[in-house]
């Protein structure tokens, strides 16, 4: 028999029956599950704040325990981009272009203080990246922790569990 908490890690809104080893849950919640434990960042970085993001993805910090280790090498590959460091004016043209080339969906963390308001340097050649691209989780710090960016990919996995009309955009049903 399997144990209960078993099906509520796998879905908080699972109709469980463990005695009788039946599983109830919806279409929408499978595949937000699916989604939520295969995260495939972009391998890029920007700036500092990249050094803790290379430390998460290494072994003490271990991000694989998060299904979220697979930094891909293409945006055709990847659905999270991780704003590691300072976006300038002329890198706003490419971030963007990187973004839209990734399959929806897509998210974005904007990690540390230079990514979110240009932090420390503040002056004309930077520019916050929530004015380039949406953000789905802001990280604070300079620079943050791999602790703290590994909080935002579980923040962002609780995100990604809660959409709804997955089935509808996958059947692209209006
Ligand atoms: Fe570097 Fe700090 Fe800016 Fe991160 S927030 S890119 S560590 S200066």
């Amino acid at each position: 028999e399997p144990p209960a908490d078993l099906f509520s890690r796998i879905d908080t809104d699972a109709v469980v029956s463990p005695s009788e080893g039946i599983l109830m849950t919806t279409v929408d919640s499978v595949i937000n599950w699916g989604r939520k434990n295969s995260i495939w960042p972009m391998t890029f970085g920007l700036a500092c704040c990249a050094i803790e993001m290379m430390a998460m993805s290494a072994s003490r910090f271990d991000i694989a325990r998060f299904g979220a280790e697979v930094f891909r090498g293409s945006p055709r590959q990847s659905d999270l981009m991780i704003i590691a460091g300072r976006v300038s004016n002329k890198m706003a043209p490419v971030i963007r272009q990187l973004y839209q080339q990734m399959p929806e969906p897509r998210w974005v963390i904007s990690m540390g203080a230079c990514a979110t308001s240009t932090g420390v340097f503040s002056n004309y050649a930077l520019i916050p990246v929530n004015q380039v691209i949406p953000v789905d989780v802001y990280v604070p710090g300079c620079p943050p922790r791999p602790e703290q960016l590994i909080y935002a990919i579980m923040m962002l996995q609780e995100k990604i569990q809660k959409q709804t009309g997955v089935v509808k955009d996958v059947l692209n049903l209006s």
